[in-house]
């Protein structure tokens, strides 16, 4: 950007210093911060016609008299249109964090059970991928998160050690609780990543040298939404990798523990 420089004088015309502008900053933001509200409402506008795309596909494939190939063509249309959605809905809350507007709604959740349900949901990805998930869960937690946002959290996280894991290898996801801090770790023994590369991994739109030369899917947004999440509950997130060894990613939520 580029800044002005006025001289200021005394009346008498002496020179007394000068006043430097940073105009430009404040205009660069305005039109960052226009640019955010722009992506949240138009992704926002995108899921209506989705989520009706996606609701008549499935009545459609409901129906008995289908020829195999139509079947097959409407699978594939119904995978991309979820596909659709999964990048509108990552679009909107990007859009929505980075415009800080970012709102988590904290309710006494039963941790254990919302990570069995994750992983339980994240089971096809695994098996599809050969890679075996071990939970290290305690009996009980109980917690006040915004349950919606947490989630999201542990599934974006345990899709990704799925993902950049090679078959035979091992996923395994801790929770518990230190104090009155929730305690999440996500640990996988896959292709992991530089230190150069993991110190990148919660910008917007990084995909990494292993994502890209295995052509892994993805948008590079996922884990910018988990920070945004985490930062939002005021807690932390870290990364322990190393290639070829795996990765660890560590969430502590501190306060987040009914006591
Ligand atoms: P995406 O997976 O869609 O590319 P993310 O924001 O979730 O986006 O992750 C950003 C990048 O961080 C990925 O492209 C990948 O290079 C790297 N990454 C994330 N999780 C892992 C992991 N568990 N092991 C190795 N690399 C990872």
């Amino acid at each position: 950007f580029s800044t002005s420089v006025r001289q200021v004088r005394t009346p008498t015309g002496e020179r007394r210093g000068a006043t430097l502008a940073y105009q430009e900053v404040t205009d660069l933001m305005r039109a960052l911060a226009v640019k955010d509200e722009f992506v949240a409402s138009v992704s926002h506008e995108l899921r209506t016609p989705l989520t009706a795309v996606l609701g008549h596909l499935e009545m459609l494939t409901e129906s008995e008299d289908l020829t195999p190939q139509v079947r097959r063509q409407l699978d594939v249309v119904r995978r991309n249109a979820l596909r659709l959605r999964s990048l509108v809905s990552d679009l909107l809350h990007v859009a929505q964090a980075h415009a800080g507007s970012l709102e988590i709604e904290r309710d006494s959740v039963d941790v254990v059970c919302l990570v069995e349900e994750a992983l339980e949901a994240a089971g096809p990805a695994a098996d599809a991928g050969g890679v075996t998930v071990v939970a290290d869960l305690p009996d009980a937690l109980e917690a006040l998160v915004d349950a919606q946002r947490l989630r999201q959290v542990v599934d974006n996280l345990v899709s990704n050690a799925i993902k950049y894991t090679e078959p035979g290898g091992e996923t395994t996801l801790r929770l518990g609780s230190v104090d009155d801090t929730l305690e999440l770790g996500v640990h996988d023994s896959g292709i992991g990543m530089s230190a150069a590369e993991a110190a990148q991994v919660f910008t917007r739109f990084f995909r990494g040298s292993g994502a890209l030369d295995r052509h892994t899917p993805g948008t590079g947004l996922g884990l910018t939404i988990v920070r945004s999440i985490v930062d939002a509950h005021g807690g932390t997130i870290t990364v322990d990798s190393e290639p070829g060894r795996g990765s660890s990613f560590h969430v502590r939520l501190p306060g987040a523990l009914l006591t």
